[in-house]
């Protein structure tokens, strides 16, 4: 790096202000963040006691001479920025000269580094942030941080630290994240003397499946879109791959890792429908674009970002990822639950009596592979709920009510958006006499309820007479389709609350004329079930996110059997 300097205040004061060093992950962030602004390759961190007792960082960076290591542990000393205007081109992890400093005044910092070329090393420990002595040490070039007694004089923030373990999760989410954004760069992570974390220098997917794990990596589809100046590419999990909680969502912004709501929201918005309501993505994303055009100057520890267009960015990243989910097959696979065989296991008497819930289909149908969803031939329906397919690769089992609702839905979309009007006239109108409350719902949403193909007239007071239901649908009740609907407005649910009255109507419709499990279904209606939802946009999830149809993979099938 080379050419520290002490930035003028005026520069200083328009640095985002706050506590860098928050927690022993952050020093650790602050610590990588530099070994890679100094080019390093190999980043070596070891942590004991939860990063309390100790924090070390190696690089084989670019090192400093002895007069940018005095420098460098100065508040404001920085090599990355000169200027206030360099702030809006920054290109670097650091820009604020302020790391090192900061933590060398709530530790015992030990830093030790040589240039290439350089015969010795020096070697300068602080105390508290005062310098306490130098010498020189024989070490090769680059640098090496080691952090002891983390927060030994600020008792108060050692306090709001959790766990030892949960803080080392911290250490390991930090490293992960700064090793997906640097493949190139080989890392360690040692642990009390073990070795938890290995990352050879590779490319971007070895380095993303070493991160994720390879399973979960396998599980996890390419991202890669360029809209404009804007590139937007990495990983995205499968919708079976989803948890409970945000934590394997990892974004980047020009490699810095970041946390955006609005990025986040953008990516989630994307798997909209693919997934039940409190299940979060899994996901990679890296977005690359112009630095004046994002301001990473907005908090103390860099996490955050400002884009110059926020509303783009959402609109672009979205679409892409949406686009991304959309090109796949996104059939899930049953999770083979390890089925030890033993003699005991395999004597469970078959129930015979259920044998005859199974409906076979006289003329073996195939539906061909269409879009996304490969060929099938169609064998039956079990227990009057699921479809049973035979597909290329093993079989295939099919939720005929959430397969039936994703089929209508889309069907009642396509109406909404070719302008309504397509409704089935009934023969003799039904007169529905409704609940003090519900009256006035009709009023409020008449025009969606008139969008979706009903044709309703008051007909006195708390009365109205449907004269036409939504086309396309088997209404056996159109006084109850009716009631259900209002059911549906008149239920406050917070969750469905974003969601426009016309929309929760069209789900409401599709949830109700779906066929339901236990309903018979002759080979003519599993056939056309299947063919229908063959041609929907979104074949593999219901709009609740659960799955229509799970495959069996053969081999799992074989393993079962121990033949593999
Ligand atoms: P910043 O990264 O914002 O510049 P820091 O306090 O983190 O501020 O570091 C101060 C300076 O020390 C850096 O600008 C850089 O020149 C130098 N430096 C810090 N760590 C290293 C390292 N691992 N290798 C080489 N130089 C370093
Ligand atoms: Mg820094």
């Amino acid at each position: 790096m080379g050419q520290i300097r002490v930035l003028e205040q005026a520069v200083a004061e328009r640095i985002a202000a706050g506590e860098v060093v928050e927690r022993p992950a952050s020093v650790v962030k602050e610590l990588i963040e530099n070994s890679l602004d100094a080019g390093a390759t190999q980043v070596v961190v070891e942590v004991a006691g939860a990063g309390i007792d100790l924090i070390r960082v190696g690089d084989n960076g670019s090192g400093m001479d002895a007069d940018d290591l005095r420098l460098s542990v100065r508040r404001f000393a920085t090599s990355k920025i000169a200027a206030a205007d360099d702030l809006q081109q920054v290109r670097t992890f650091g820009f604020r000269g302020e790391a090192l400093p900061s933590i060398a005044a709530v530790s015992h910092l030990e830093i030790t580094s040589a240039p290439a070329g350089a015969v010795e090393a020096l070697r300068l420990r602080l105390t508290g942030g005062t310098a306490a002595r130098e010498e020189t040490a024989g070490a090769p070039a680059g640098t090496t941080v080691t952090v002891r007694r983390l927060f030994y004089n600020t008792p108060a923030r050692r306090k709001f630290l959790k766990s030892p373990s949960r803080e080392f999760a911290l250490v390991v989410d930090t490293v992960n994240r700064l090793a997906l954004a640097h493949p190139a760069v080989a890392f360690r992570l040692i642990h009390q003397g073990g070795e938890v974390v290995r990352y050879p220098a590779g490319r971007d997917d070895d380095r993303m499946a070493a991160v994720l794990g390879p399973d979960t990596y396998e599980r996890t589809e390419a991202l890669h879109e360029v809209v404009g100046d804007l590139v937007i590419s990495g990983r995205l999990g499968r919708p079976e791959l989803a948890r409970a909680t945000r934590r394997h969502q990892y974004c980047f912004v020009n490699r810095r890792t970041v946390q955006s709501r609005m990025l986040t929201g953008a990516i989630e918005h994307a798997y909209h429908q693919l997934l039940p309501v409190g299940r979060f993505p899994i996901f990679a994303v890296f977005i690359d674009l112009s630095p004046d055009r994002v301001d990473v100057n907005v908090h103390p520890r860099k996490v955050e970002v400002r884009f110059d267009d926020d509303h783009q960015v959402f609109g672009a990243v979205s679409r892409a990822v949406r686009a991304a989910l959309r090109a796949v097959p996104l059939i899930r696979t049953a999770d083979t639950p390890q089925i030890a065989v033993t003699p005991e296991a395999g004597l469970v008497p078959l129930p015979l009596s259920d044998a005859t819930t199974f409906t076979g289909v006289a003329e073996p149908t195939v539906v061909s592979s269409t879009g996304r969803l490969p060929a099938m031939r169609l064998l039956g329906q079990l227990h009057g709920t699921y479809l049973l397919a035979q597909s290329d690769g093993g079989m295939v089992v099919i939720d005929q009510h959430a397969a039936h609702e994703r089929v209508l839905y889309e069907r009642l979309l396509r109406k909404r958006t070719r302008g309504a009007g397509d409704s089935q006239v009934l023969i003799a109108p039904v007169t529905v006499t409704l609940e003090p409350g519900d009256a006035g719902l009709v009023e409020a949403h008449g025009q969606a309820l008139a969008d979706l193909g009903f044709h309703l007239e008051p007909f006195g007071d708390r009365t109205v007479l449907i004269r036409a239901v939504p086309g396309g649908l088997d209404v056996s009740s159109p006084e109850r389709l009716l009631r259900d609907l209002l059911a549906e407005l008149a239920g406050g649910d917070r969750l469905r609350s974003a969601q426009s009255h016309l929309e929760r109507l069209t789900i409401a419709t599709a949830c109700h004329t779906a066929v339901r499990a236990g309903d018979r279904l002759n080979g003519e209606q599993m056939a056309m079930l299947l063919r229908d939802l063959a041609e929907t946009d979104d074949p593999f999830t219901c709009f609740h996110g659960r799955p229509t149809m799970i495959t069996i993979p053969l081999t799992d099938v074989d393993r079962w059997f121990l033949r593999k």
